[in-house]
């Protein structure tokens, strides 16, 4: 089973997702298998990471900005190449184990939508995988 989903994005910034993958999981009823959820965007990523402190995220986002810089000598004409270069760093897709219909998230995680070149809407799959 497949489930699409959209957002709409500010600027730069991880969307916490967890609670749609959850609605998806809920809805397919799978008890055990995986949840694979898909970024397809050049420009976005897809990852997990902690959930609790905000400011983690914020970190995440700084530092991104400062290992990405914008350069001079970048060729791609729609001058977004340091966005392609975040989403490159953070992956396209997470997977996740499902055990008893639940996600083997730890405490900590949530997975997280990476908008690197908003505002702009979106789109991303949750495909349920039977073990
Ligand atoms: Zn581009």
């Amino acid at each position: 089973m497949i489930y699409e989903y959209h957002i709409r994005t500010e600027e730069e910034g991880f969307y916490n997702i967890t609670p749609r993958v959850r609605e998806a999981l809920s809805k397919s009823g799978l008890k055990n298998g995986a949840a694979l959820v898909y970024c397809p965007h050049t420009t976005a990523g897809m990852t997990i990471n902690e959930n609790a402190d905000p400011d983690v995220v914020s970190d995440l986002l700084f530092a991104l900005k400062k290992t990405f810089p914008d350069r001079p000598e970048f060729r791609h004409a729609e001058g977004n190449t340091t966005a392609h270069l975040k989403a490159l760093a953070t992956g396209s897709s997470v997977t996740v184990p499902v055990e008893n219909g639940a996600l083997t998230l730890g405490m900590w995680q949530g997975i997280y939508f990476c908008e690197y070149d908003g505002p702009r809407s979106r789109t991303f799959y949750v495909k349920l995988l039977s073990e």
